[in-house]
């Protein structure tokens, strides 16, 4: 076996417009790197024909490997199947729409030669809504506060890592994946440089509102215990505010007499109190579904085909032949 030097692992969800052009700038960036390298690409269940793209790209080049998901089982779990094919010593984990430009793939490995694990090319907010750049500043912030690991805003995973850095994310077993949190988690020397932020180059992204909202979520509960923490927190809180709400009560009621007080402050306490409990209820059957799931154990993914049943196939089918 040939030993390679860089690998690059691109996830692929119906990119069939976008995946020859990207396949094209890639391999010219690569070239110009002077590194044996291969591309390992994961079609995540595609329903249009980027596995077909896929398949040509792997039969016409032998830097070129790919794995077929039987259906669509997420960037995650696409990412982890990339980065078990791989054997190189530099990992590239880059997108297929060509928002992660191949032109800095050199500046990574340079970086890399210096002696760092993670290299994060971190994107600016050019072009993008307001809207969106002030929910994803407001959601970066919530996460510092709650979150056990570092989160950096506009740090995807447009990464390098190096062979022990992969070795360290192929290592821990949870089913649940929220990779920006995992390549933080397991730590190494890490430097980020920024690049202007480009658009999709064709095909549409596959993140609507709704989905980032729960990646959102993932990402918090995911990674610590901290909302429980919190319920707790104002769990207490709320406790010491009746007990003295109680002590005004009694003393109001020995200074001034008896009187009666309107239900309203009633009606705020029992719903105020329903809601919290709802919530610290939501969060504690957040966790549990967590423990669930993990507790199932299933794989990741389920592969259709790779590069290496066809090629056995192809052989068998030669050696069929030859045998006639
Ligand atoms: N992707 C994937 N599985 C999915 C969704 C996306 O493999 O279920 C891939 C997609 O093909 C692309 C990358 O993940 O290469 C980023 O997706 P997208 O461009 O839609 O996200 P955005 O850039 O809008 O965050
Ligand atoms: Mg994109």
């Amino acid at each position: 076996m040939t030993t390679v030097h860089t690998s690059v692992v691109v996830p692929c969800f119906n990119e069939s417009e976008v995946i020859e052009a990207f396949h094209k700038a890639l391999v010219v960036a690569l070239e110009s790197t002077g590194t044996t390298f291969e591309i390992c690409y994961v079609d995540d269940g595609s329903d249009d024909r980027t596995r077909v793209h896929l398949k040509d790209l792997a039969a016409a080049d032998a830097r070129v490997r790919y794995t077929s998901f039987s259906r669509n089982f997420g960037k995650e779990a696409a990412m982890l199947a990339g980065l078990r094919m791989t054997r190189g010593d530099a990992v590239v984990l880059m997108d297929a729409d060509l928002q992660h430009p191949p032109e800095l793939i050199p500046r990574m490995l340079e970086l890399h030669r210096h002696g760092y694990d993670q290299v994060v090319a971190q994107r600016d907010r050019t072009g993008e809504g307001v809207i969106r750049t002030a929910l994803s500043q407001a959601y970066y912030r919530l996460v510092r506060r709650f979150m056990d690991v570092e989160i950096v805003d506009g740090a995807g995973d447009f990464r390098l890592l190096s062979r022990r850095a992969v070795g360290a994310i192929l290592s821990l077993p949870e089913s649940n994946r929220f990779s920006k949190g995992l390549f933080s988690w397991i730590g190494f020397d890490t430097v980020s440089f920024t690049y202007t932020n480009v658009q999709r180059a064709a095909g549409r992204s596959k993140w609507g509102g709704r989905r980032l909202l729960n990646y959102g979520i993932d990402g918090l509960l995911s990674f610590n215990s901290r909302p429980l923490r919190l319920a707790i927190h104002s769990g207490l809180w709320l406790l010491l505010s009746a007990l003295a709400y109680a002590a005004w009560i009694v003393g109001n009621a020995l200074v001034n007499g008896v009187d009666t007080p309107g239900y309203a402050t009633l009606i705020t306490a029992i719903v105020g109190l329903g809601g919290i409990q709802l919530v610290t209820l939501g969060v504690i059957g957040e966790y549990v579904g967590r423990i669930y799931h993990e507790a199932k154990r299933r794989p990741h993914y389920v592969v259709r085909e790779t590069d290496e049943t066809t090629a056995r196939s192809q052989a068998s089918v030669r050696g069929a032949a030859s045998s006639r």
